[in-house]
């Protein structure tokens, strides 16, 4: 127990801004983050495996998961359902650690208009450009065509909502990004309110100064400055 509830770190951007590289590297360089795997009902891409992208459910087991409360927040994005189960990151909360999302701003709203809104910080992470937006979707080689143009219609939805985030950031170039989205956690981190432990070290550094002032306080009978 760190003595604080953990952060719930939203991350969003239109497909192609460098989000899910933001959140490995953010992983990277704090392994203590735990990153929320959400529940989706589209079909896996090459590469990727159940339970480490994604929960990959059919709409049925997925609508179950929303009629029995076990999403923390849930929305539509490319026709497909995509959601993050409730309970892994209430207990991770709990014991202190942080949770990253990387889900889009129908889930930030709602994460944000929740209960846990206290604890939430929210990055959005913009392209330079919606040419270097298209070249980063087609060089990734992920989709098809058809799939891409959907993205890029998406995109522009997306980027609509920038301005709901606490954080912004342009990704012109991932290894500055990088630093921008630590120094972000960082800086939350350290927030006073986050910090509860802190009452009790200012209380043992008061005492301390009482100790020396004890020690260091002038003899009755010394003879007065003048
Ligand atoms: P992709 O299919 O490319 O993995 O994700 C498509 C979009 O869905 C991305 O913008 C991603 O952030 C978003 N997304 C992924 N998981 C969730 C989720 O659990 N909730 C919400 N609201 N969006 C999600």
């Amino acid at each position: 127990m760190r003595g604080r509830r953990g952060l719930l770190i939203i991350l969003s951007s239109p497909s192609g801004a460098g989000k899910s590289t933001l959140a490995r590297r953010l992983r990277e360089w704090d392994p203590e983050i735990q990153f929320s795997v959400s529940a989706t009902t589209r079909a896996p891409r090459p590469g990727e495996v159940e339970g480490r992208e994604y929960y990959f459910r059919d709409r049925a087991t997925f609508q179950k998961m929303v009629e029995d409360r076990e999403m923390l927040e849930h929305a539509e994005v490319f026709g497909n359902l995509y959601g993050s189960p409730k309970k892994s990151v209430v207990e991770a909360l709990k014991q202190g650690i942080d949770v990253l999302f990387d889900i889009d701003w129908q889930g930030g709203q709602q994460i944000r208009n929740s209960l846990r809104a206290e604890d939430t910080v929210s990055i959005f992470v913009l392209p330079p450009s919606i040419a270097e937006l298209e070249r980063r979707l087609l060089t990734r080689g992920q989709d098809r065509g058809e799939v891409i143009d959907k993205r890029m219609a998406r995109s522009r939805d997306e980027i609509s909502h920038w301005a709901e985030y606490d954080y912004v950031l342009v990704n012109s170039d991932i290894d500055r990004a990088t630093e921008e989205v630590r120094a972000i956690v960082t800086a939350e981190r350290l927030k006073r309110s986050r910090q509860p432990g802190l009452i009790e070290l200012v209380r043992d550094l008061n005492s301390e100064f009482e100790e020396r002032s004890g020690e260091h306080a002038p003899a009755e009978d010394s003879p007065p400055n003048r």
